[in-house]
């Protein structure tokens, strides 16, 4: 019995019943799958193949009365040191389907937002280059509307194949999902993406490229991706920036423990070697304080927290 009240033992015989042997792991470092490369054991670590696995997989959780997490890339998540006392669902290896149908292009939530703009930008189909730099899944994207630089999830997607808290599967269109800066119906109301439509516009794959790279340059020259982070961790604050608050507050290279605000990007907070999410929390309470009483703006994270 875990220290929640679910039967961990019992419950991994009946995922490897649905998903199999080698798709359940137990006490699975969280470091390995988070771009942070911060975070403790989870009990069960789940890849199901395809969405009727996903749909089971999270029926048999439900019923052993087990918490359970979906993951996508991990990109936006700071897992705790001790880890998460439940199922993590990983969908990046096994929903990994791309189909194109003219202008329309659908991508099963494990598809990673890199994947999907270069293979758009191949097609000759525009609308998915601001992408090309989020390291983020399909399923992720949708769940926060991802967005840089002039484009977001929300201008580009059509529909959405959903697994509700119910069970239940439905295809929801753009505007019945309530897409805002990094918010959603699917976060809002616990749904599980499944697959993304999105309806891209016909353009020259050259032009696509140019646009892509010229993006990416701009991504090099700003932000410390030769670390390991999870992003911006701070959401915008209306009427200002995140980084420049920071960086006016004198905090830009703050250091607690390996976590650190980025000397490059003070929206960043990077882990400058062996970094446990306990020194990324002191970082980030220690820049909300600062910050709230130099401006008087508080802080939001826009990493999320896990455990
Ligand atoms: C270097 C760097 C640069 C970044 N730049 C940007 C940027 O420009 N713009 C931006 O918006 N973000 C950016 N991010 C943050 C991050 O990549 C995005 O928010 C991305 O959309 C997160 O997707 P993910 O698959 O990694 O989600 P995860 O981190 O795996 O999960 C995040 C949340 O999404 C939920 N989720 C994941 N998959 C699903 C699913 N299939 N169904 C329902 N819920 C799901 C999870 O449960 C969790 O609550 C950046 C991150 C890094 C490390």
């Amino acid at each position: 019995m875990s220290d929640t009240g679910y039967d961990s033992t019992s419950l991994a015989q009946r995922l490897i019943q649905i998903v199999g042997e080698d798709n359940v792991l137990v006490d699975e470092p969280m470091s390995e799958h988070t771009t942070f490369e911060i975070g403790g054991p989870a009990d069960l670590f789940v890849t199901p193949d395809d969405a009727d696995e996903v749909s089971e997989v999270l029926d048999a959780c439900r019923a052993a009365n087990a918490p359970f997490f979906v993951l996508g890339c991990g990109s936006d998540l700071l897992v705790s040191d001790e880890g998460y006392r439940g199922v993590i669902v990983s969908l990046t290896e096994g929903l990994i389907g791309v189909s194109v149908d003219g202008r329309e292009m659908s991508c099963q939530a494990g598809v990673g937002l890199k994947e999907a703009s270069e293979m758009a930008c191949e097609l000759g189909l525009s609308g998915l280059e601001f992408a090309c730099g989020i390291p983020g899944s399909i399923g992720g994207a949708c769940f926060m509307n991802a967005g840089a630089y002039e484009g977001c999830i929300a201008d580009v997607l059509k529909s959405v194949r959903v697994l509700k808290a119910d069970g239940s599967v439905d295809t929801l269109g753009v505007d019945e999902l309530n897409l805002g800066y990094r918010k959603s119906r699917i976060a809002d109301e616990g749904m599980v993406v499944l697959s993304a439509t999105f309806l891209l516009k016909r353009g020259d794959s050259e032009e696509i490229r140019a646009h892509m790279d010229d993006l990416t340059r701009r991504r090099e020259e700003k932000q410390p991706l030769e670390l390991p982070s999870a992003g911006s961790t701070f959401k915008r604050p209306e009427g200002y920036f995140a980084g420049k608050l920071i960086s006016d507050a004198g905090l830009k290279g703050w250091q607690s423990g390996g976590a650190a605000v980025s000397k490059k990007h003070a929206g960043f907070v990077v882990n400058v070697g062996g970094a446990t999410a306990a020194d990324v929390h002191a970082v980030i309470e220690h820049v909300q304080d600062e910050v709230e009483s130099q401006f008087g703006v508080r802080l939001e994270p826009e990493v999320r927290f896990l455990g």
